[in-house]
């Protein structure tokens, strides 16, 4: 009974291992980071080596946008060149894109 036991404490031990492998090489993470923090610590070190990997990986884009017209710019400006053209100089607003 105790045999069959580890046999599948084990067998859970290294699915665990294999599938967290498998989700760090869909995600583009250092898959054998994680393999070898999952076999040798637990699968929960490789848990977490995706969670941190994954957190570092977030990038801030700016974008500018009209209030006006809603025309939104990559860079930043004094105020809308499109709404100038109308003699009105709407000053853009800031907007933050997360990305993954
Ligand atoms: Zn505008």
């Amino acid at each position: 009974m105790l045999k069959l036991i580890i046999l599948s404490v084990g067998i859970l031990y290294l699915y665990a291992a294999v599938m967290l492998t498998v989700k760090a090489r869909l995600s583009n993470i250092s898959w054998s980071s994680v393999l070898f923090r999952s076999l040798l610590l637990t699968p929960i070190m490789g848990y977490l080596y995706i969670i941190k990997a994954r957190g570092s990986r977030i990038i801030k884009l700016y974008r500018y946008q009209c209030p006006r017209c809603h025309t939104v710019f990559t860079e930043k400006l004094p105020f809308c060149h499109y709404c100038a053209k109308d003699n009105i100089k709407s000053p853009l607003k800031k907007r933050v894109i997360h990305s993954l």
